[in-house]
Parts: C-alpha cells; sequence; structure tokens
C-alpha cells in the first residue's frame, strides 16, 4: 500500500465507522488535523477534485437546509457592519466603475429587447409618477447595498424595489428604489417598507 493508498483508506474508514469511532475518535481526528494543517489542505483539495458533485451538492444543499439561520447572521451583521459595508461597496464601486460601465455596455448589446422593454416601462412610469433613473444610478445602488438584498442579506438576484410602490404615486427616482431579492420583493408585495432607513440613521450618526 502506498502512503496515498493509505491515506485514502484512512479517509474511507474513517468515514465508515466515524459513529462507532465516537467522541473520542473523533478527538483524535480533530488532534492530527490540527497537526498536519498542510496534510488536510491536500486531502481537501484531492477530494474536491475527485468529487465536484458532493462538494456543490453539498454546499447546495448545506444552504437551503440552513438559510433562515444564514439569513438571521447576515441581518446581524448588516446590522453591526453597515458603516464598514456602505463605504465599503462605495469604495468598490468607485474602483470598478469602468468594469461596471462596459459590463452594462455589454449587456445592452447583447439584450436589446430587454432594454428597449425596459425603456418603454420607464416611459410610461415616468409620465405616470414623475422621476426616473439611469441604470448606472442603479448599478450604484446596488453596489452600495454590496450587491446584495436589503432585507435578507442573500445574494440572489436583484430586483428594483419601489420603496413606495408606483401603484401608490410613489416615484421612479433613484430615492426610491432599493434592491431586494425576487423573494423579498414579492413577500413584499404593495407594502412600504424602507430598509434602507437603517442604514441611513447608521450613516447620520444617530
Ligand atoms: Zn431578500
Amino acid at each position: 500500500m502506498t502512503k496515498t493508498e493509505r491515506a485514502e483508506y484512512n479517509r474511507v474508514y474513517w468515514q465508515k465507522n466515524k459513529e462507532r469511532l465516537g467522541p473520542a475518535g473523533r478527538a483524535r481526528i480533530k488532534q492530527w488535523q490540527l497537526d498536519n494543517p498542510e496534510r488536510v489542505l491536500e486531502q481537501t483539495r484531492k477530494f474536491k477534485a475527485e468529487h465536484p458533485e458532493y462538494q456543490s451538492e453539498y454546499m447546495k444543499r448545506y444552504y437551503r437546509d440552513n438559510k433562515e439561520n444564514f439569513a438571521e447572521y447576515h441581518r446581524q451583521y448588516r446590522t453591526d457592519n453597515i458603516v464598514a459595508m456602505t463605504a465599503y461597496g462605495k469604495a468598490w464601486y468607485k474602483r470598478n466603475r469602468q468594469r461596471v460601465k462596459s459590463a452594462v455596455a455589454q449587456w445592452q448589446t447583447d439584450n436589446p429587447e430587454k432594454v428597449r422593454e425596459y425603456s418603454n416601462k420607464k416611459r410610461v412610469q415616468k409620465a405616470q409618477s414623475g422621476g426616473s433613473h439611469t441604470i448606472e444610478q442603479w448599478q450604484q445602488v446596488m453596489a452600495e447595498a454590496s450587491f446584495r438584498c436589503m432585507s435578507c442579506n442573500c445574494i440572489d438576484h436583484l430586483t428594483r424595489d419601489h420603496i413606495t410602490p408606483l401603484s401608490f404615486g410613489g416615484s421612479d427616482h433613484i430615492s426610491n428604489i432599493q434592491p431586494l431579492c425576487r423573494a423579498c420583493n414579492s413577500r413584499k408585495h404593495t407594502a412600504s417598507t424602507d430598509y434602507r432607513d437603517m442604514s441611513m440613521r447608521y450613516q447620520d450618526g444617530q
């Protein structure tokens, strides 16, 4: 048995017997892992390379099963770090403005019908409610929110949420727009919830 085969054997053995080996066995393994960080890294890398499906499935399942915990964790994190996060988002946008701009330009070239649809919708909304915003302003608002949903902090696809809904006379001006994920946006319906309240308060130092 080569060294690599031995390591593989140990790994499989452990997977099969970890329940039986119990806390003492687990503690021994944990200690070994602490003593051999580079070996752990190497094994992890090898395992990931050999089982890409396991990794992504596992992560997906883990995220799904713990979604509420993640959401709560991120909500709390955001509350605790709102000033730093907003500053980071602003600085990031400043550094990457050109990149964002050219990505937007590329997207517009690739999706002419969506651009048309968007500008049509925008024209109608502007006529109805007054105010409008540019795609660049929208990008900036997302960047300032660190590209996270302002309600649950997830990084799913972000949608424009009108804080005061258009149907209630809200404007399409950027000051009435906040990024929410699809789930939060549809959950919100026509309620008028300004998730930016918190960050504004913190920014004002109140
Ligand atoms: Zn959300």
